[in-house]
């Protein structure tokens, strides 16, 4: 009896999104903080490749420390205001800033089965880009939460990096989301049945560009998720996406087109449409099963 009464209606559907290449168009440092320090991309990267290969830096924490201790940055550190102002300048892919989440509602909405099942939809970020810029994007209000690379500011400057997100524990936040256990104080080790999760994986659809996203890719195929490959518009398929839909890490690709009619909304409709149809479904299976037990 007790685990008839922890089962979970699950009936929360979640598009989980990376966020640079996918979202948005390149790279959220060098949209936000190189244009604003006029700092040269290739010199910084290869001053983060540097601390990498000659003294064994984790990539994401290279490029946390340089944005602490770069001369540059030494000379005029980065603050948290000056993060906040910055994310104004965040560009999105076609769509993103222009009505997509409200179009994605109204979908919802045009689908009886919806209200009936009570299904409602969820936005997530799982970036290794900085959280402090990602709250404060115009897009902010339409997502549940973000996670991304944190630092621990002090005096509104920033001393060390409190939360690093890089490509392999980004999964980590995908058990976060599937065992609705938001917090980092929240332990995720402990084993929870599959029907008390609050967002089962099947329900869910992961949305990344690139071979940074293959472990979170790898977890939601394992797991019966969803997953969607993009591109930038203005280029041709990359080859690591053809990759990742040839060695089935993602089911589909499309540009990172999110107007309407584009192909990546059809997608994302008829993906819903089989996620609400598996929920609906599944709740009438249950009706039945507990109509049957209740009735021995
Ligand atoms: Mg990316």
């Amino acid at each position: 009896m007790t685990r008839m009464k922890k089962r979970a209606a699950q009936n929360i559907i979640a598009i989980v999104y990376d966020f640079d290449g996918t979202l948005s168009p390149g790279n959220m440092q060098e949209e936000t903080i190189f244009r604003a320090y006029g700092i040269d991309k290739k010199k910084f990267w290869a001053k983060s490749r540097a601390l990498v290969d000659r003294r064994g830096y984790e990539k994401t924490l290279a490029y946390l420390k340089l944005l602490i201790d770069d001369p540059v940055f030494k000379r005029h550190p980065l603050t948290k205001q000056k993060l906040r102002e910055f994310a104004v300048h965040t560009p999105y892919y076609p769509g993103v800033g222009s009505g997509y989440f409200d179009q994605l509602r109204a979908f919802m909405r045009s689908l009886p089965e919806v209200a009936e099942a009570g299904i409602t939809l969820e936005h997530y970020i799982i970036s290794s880009g900085l959280e402090e810029i990602l709250e404060h994007v115009s897009i902010r209000k339409y997502f549940k939460k973000i996670y991304a690379c944190a630092y621990d500011f002090q005096r509104g400057r920033p001393v060390f990096p409190k939360l690093v997100i890089n490509d392999t524990n980004k999964t980590q936040f995908l058990f976060r989301i599937n065992k609705g256990k938001f917090k980092l104080s929240e332990s995720i080790n402990q084993h929870m049945p599959e029907e008390e999760r609050r967002i089962p994986f099947r329900n869910m659809i992961y949305i990344g560009d690139g071979i940074t996203d293959v472990p979170s890719m790898t977890v939601m195929q394992k797991a019966g998720g969803n997953s969607i490959a993009v591109y930038d518009p203005a280029r041709r398929v990359p080859r690591e996406v053809k990759v990742m839909v040839a060695e089935r890490r993602a089911q589909h690709f499309a540009p990172a087109d999110f107007r309407p009619q584009s192909l990546l909304i059809k997608i994302l409709h008829q993906t819903l449409k089989k996620i609400i149809a598996s929920i609906v479904y599944r709740s009438s299976a249950e009706r039945s099963s507990d109509w049957v037990r209740r009735h021995m």
